[in-house]
């Protein structure tokens, strides 16, 4: 399994800090950034083979790129099966429905994406072609300090037996740890959890490798040493990065 960061940063991105997204495999991306189209293209991917899109809660810096991906794939004439577009139940079909509308599908109507919409809560399983795909709900606040619908991921590859996990936003959540139990990939929420506690997590889960992603670019260094000093097998994402999960043994 490989998952390639399309973008590392918090909320506001910068040149070359994309908002924290990526692409695993090159056909399933999680969350879209502020331009996942542009980055995708940049780092090598082609949003025409996207088999599914990925939200992990709907806080703009995770959704707002999804109406230029509608846009590219709907130009290219994407075929094949439906796009899956997953994410939390309570908000997914708005936030769709408004990109598409943004895009005036109505009025072009040859731009329009075959997609099909996958509601989840917190704790339901789906299947992915190839890939088995567990949820968890991660602690994560919107503006208004009323608690995000917010999830974690946990993927298993069915042919080489890979695992890999990543938290999207969350606060600093225990019950993760458990939920994450000894994948050899681990990416985590750098900007709301602080290091010490996301390293805190992969220890105890035993996982083996954690990677922090949404963090401030200024604080990296920081981040890492405080996290390394808890857990050393710590990374920080950087857009632009391949990082290879072994099949399981
Ligand atoms: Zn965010
Ligand atoms: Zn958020």
């Amino acid at each position: 399994m490989k998952l390639t960061i399309l973008g590392d940063s918090s909320c506001i991105p910068d040149a070359g800090h994309e908002a924290a997204c990526f692409v695993i495999n090159g056909k399933h991306l999680v969350d879209t950034g502020w331009c996942a189209a542009l980055k995708m293209r940049q780092y090598g991917f082609d949003p025409l083979n996207l088999e599914s899109i990925i939200l992990t809660h709907f806080h703009q810096d995770h959704y707002v790129g999804l109406p230029q991906l509608l846009f590219y794939i709907g130009l290219k004439k994407r075929q094949g099966p439906p796009l899956l577009i997953i994410g939390p139940n309570q908000h997914l079909e708005r936030v769709v429905r408004a990109a598409v509308d943004f895009l005036q599908i109505d009025r072009f109507p040859e731009l329009a994406v075959n997609y099909r919409l996958v509601p989840l809560a917190a704790g339901d399983r789906f299947e992915l072609p190839g890939l088995r795909c567990e949820t968890f709900a991660a602690r994560h606040v919107s503006g208004k300090n009323q608690l995000e619908q917010a999830l974690v991921y946990k993927m298993t590859d069915e042919a080489s037996g890979a695992r890999l996990a990543f938290t999207g936003d969350t606060h600093h959540h225990p019950p993760i740890a458990d939920f994450v139990q000894g994948v050899p990939l681990l990416i985590h929420d750098g900007g709301h959890t602080q290091p010490k506690e996301a390293a805190d997590i992969a220890k105890r889960a035993g996982v083996g490798r954690l990677v922090l992603i949404h963090y401030q670019q200024k604080r990296g260094s920081a981040i890492l040493a405080k996290a390394r000093a808890v857990f050393p097998s710590t990374e920080l994402a950087q857009e632009g990065v391949c990082l290879e999960v072994p099949p399981a043994r």
